[in-house]
């Protein structure tokens, strides 16, 4: 059996190693249940040696490394990923149970996103700044920021690693990555191909480790000039508060309680597909799952019928088969984390309109697709993320009371607003405290698009523009032009 595990290695300034301890750990199927690789347990000296790598490689030729010549590194990269998409997205789907049909298009859209960033690295223009003083040029340049510690969760990890490697590496960063200890094979199996796109040594590093304590050593590191974080908001904060020990700038992807608000007017059956697609695709385990669906009272009998009738239906199964719509949790912590919030909505006196429990027939870490109906907006399944397929419904009677329900929550990830009417739809829009609003649709992301947190769903941005300025210093630079000498004691 334990021949035929897949092996990764750590990658540290170009070489693949094993942990210096030796140790190991493996990762187990959420499927099969069974172990299907093995991977180096790293530990702290491992995380030096890696950020000591990233540092040297910054330092040397990667610092002075243009932007044309970034660009075309990682144009070859997004290259050799199409290449070996299909390869990549099995892994995934071993890792962590999500469907392939879903991981497919989602590795064969990941090198988009180092397209989209070539397209910067060699527009990083500083400016000219008008000086306050005709004796004196200023100009500024884009620099940048230096080591970054990227760490990513167990849903989707290639996606988000890349979330934080493109603008990075685009700025002329260099990066130390950390995956998840759920799903950590297809990071260092991605690393391989920085060599094949000719990326320097030691440009990407990358420790895996079983031990949560590895994730906070990296994030608290002081030779990291910034940490790019996506995970759960309690861990979040911790990466911040070991962030600020040092005063290394961070940025939080964290966690989603996002509001789907349907008026009396949507197209129903829009919406209540736009509704099974935000929280029961990926079985509910997205940052960005729309968990609450917040109806106009005139219209909740007849969605809330759409959409239990249409979740009751949902394919569970294998991952890998195609027909099937939605996999296991993805491991078992999640799966007792999910069991729990049901146990507790059946006892707060929730209905359940479908799911509500485990599937039985199928056993190992299949939840039943769950709509829960009579909740209001105090109860837990309301306020806390579950990160399940997991839906919880309430009603609304005018605009103002569904813009303060959507509102009524610590997160601000993204949200929803369905109807036909182009005045409201805008308007409730401009009011969502939310990094994503959709406007008759929902789950859309891209490489140019910003997507991020209000409130307690994090920090800064990740996409689009607003990505590379957060690795990135702006250096302001005066150039004295008459050559003569100043009164010491006066400013400018
Ligand atoms: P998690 O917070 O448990 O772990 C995330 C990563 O942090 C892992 O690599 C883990 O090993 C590491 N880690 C653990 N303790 C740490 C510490 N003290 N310091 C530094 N790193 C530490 O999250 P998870 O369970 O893997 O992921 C699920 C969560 O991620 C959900 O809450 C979800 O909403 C969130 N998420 C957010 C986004 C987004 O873009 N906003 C995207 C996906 C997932």
């Amino acid at each position: 059996m334990t021949a035929t595990l897949e092996r990764t290695k750590l990658l540290i300034g170009g070489h693949t190693v094993d942990a210096t301890s030796g140790a190991t750990f493996e990762s187990r199927n959420p499927y099969t249940g069974q172990s299907w690789a093995v991977l180096p347990d790293g530990g702290v000296a491992d995380v030096d040696a890696a950020v000591a790598a990233a540092r040297d490689a910054f330092e040397s030729e990667w610092g002075s490394t243009t932007g044309q010549r970034r660009a075309a590194l990682m144009r070859r990269l997004a290259d050799l990923i199409d290449e070996n998409a299909e390869r990549l997205a099995r892994l995934e789907v071993n890792d962590s149970g999500k469907l392939y049909r879903e991981m497919q298009g989602q590795l064969g859209a990941l090198g988009g996103w180092y397209h989209y960033y070539a397209g910067l690295a060699d527009k990083l223009e500083g400016r000219q700044i008008p000086a306050p003083n005709p004796d004196y040029l200023v100009y500024t340049r884009k620099e940048p920021i230096g080591v970054v510690a990227a760490i990513t969760p167990w849903n989707s990890p290639l996606l988000l690693l890349s979330w934080k490697l493109a603008p990075a590496l685009a700025a002329g960063c260099t990066v130390v990555v950390k995956p998840s200890e759920h799903a950590p094979v297809s990071t260092p199996t991605f690393a391989e191909l920085f060599e094949q796109a000719g990326f320097p040594p030691g440009v990407v590093n990358v420790v895996t480790s079983q031990s949560r304590e590895v994730g906070a050593y990296l994030a608290g590191h002081p030779g990291v000039d910034k940490v790019a974080f996506t995970g759960s908001t309690s861990t979040g904060l911790a990466v911040a508060r070991a962030a600020a020990e040092n005063l290394t700038a961070v940025s939080l992807e964290l966690g989603g309680k996002s509001p789907q608000v349907v008026f009396d007017d949507a197209d129903l059956a829009a919406a209540a597909n736009g509704v099974v697609a935000g929280v029961f695709a990926a079985a509910g385990q997205t940052c960005m799952a729309g968990s609450r669906l917040i109806v106009h009272e005139s219209v909740h009998d007849e969605l809330v019928e759409r959409v239990a009738d249409r979740a009751a239906s949902i394919r569970l199964g294998d991952p890998r088969d195609p027909a099937t719509e939605m996999g296991p949790i993805a491991n078992q912590p999640q799966y007792e984390k999910v069991l729990g919030y049901l146990r507790r909505a059946t006892a707060d006196g929730t209905l359940v309109a479908t799911g509500g429990a485990a599937d039985e027939e199928l056993g190992g870490l299949f939840v039943r697709p769950t709509v829960l109906t009579g909740v209001t907006p105090e109860d837990t399944v309301v306020r806390e993320e579950v990160f399940g397929p997991v839906l919880a419904v309430y009603s609304f009677t005018d605009e103002e009371e569904a813009v303060r329900l959507a509102n009524d929550t610590p997160y601000g990830l993204a949200g929803a607003v369905w109807t036909k009417d182009v005045h409201r739809a805008h308007r409730v829009a401009a009011r969502l405290r939310a990094g994503t609003v959709w406007i008759n649709a929902y789950r859309a992301v891209a490489p140019g698009v910003p997507f991020g947190g209000y409130g307690q769903s994090g920090l800064g941005r990740e996409n689009g523009w607003e990505a590379i300025e957060q690795y990135i210093e702006n250096k302001a630079v005066w150039v004295e032009l008459s050559g003569n000498t100043r009164d010491p004691f006066t400013l400018g």
